[in-house]
């Protein structure tokens, strides 16, 4: 959480509002936002919200384009075999290639 956090920017916030949960937390969590409140003068409802905006802030930057990255990374990945165009299944290879690369390994081995 940023140091230079202030009342004044949690408050400009957004008006509207909709219900979270109802959630149960331990005592000395709450009891923390208690004394955040109080120094803040901030009532805890306000404490947790802005709270919460900064975790959304942190996992938005250090998961900047995780998913998408997967995604991307799983998709590009295609057999080996020249002038194959199916996508990777195993070992390198598409379906059909892993299966003959299977078949010729099990007569070389017999
Ligand atoms: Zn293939």
């Amino acid at each position: 959480m940023p140091g230079d956090l202030k009342l004044k920017d949690l408050k400009r916030r957004e008006r509207s509002s909709s219900r979270l949960m109802n959630v149960k937390i331990p005592a000395y969590v709450s009891a923390a936002i208690d004394r955040v409140a109080r120094d803040l003068d901030a009532s805890k409802t306000e404490v947790v919200i802005a709270l919460l905006n900064e975790g959304l802030q942190a996992s938005a930057t250090a998961l900047k384009g995780w998913p998408a990255d997967t995604e991307t990374r799983a998709a590009q990945r295609w057999c080996v075999v020249n002038g194959c165009r199916e996508p990777h299944v195993a070992k390198g290879y598409c379906a059909a290639h892993y299966q003959a690369a299977r078949r010729r390994k099990l007569r070389t081995a017999r």
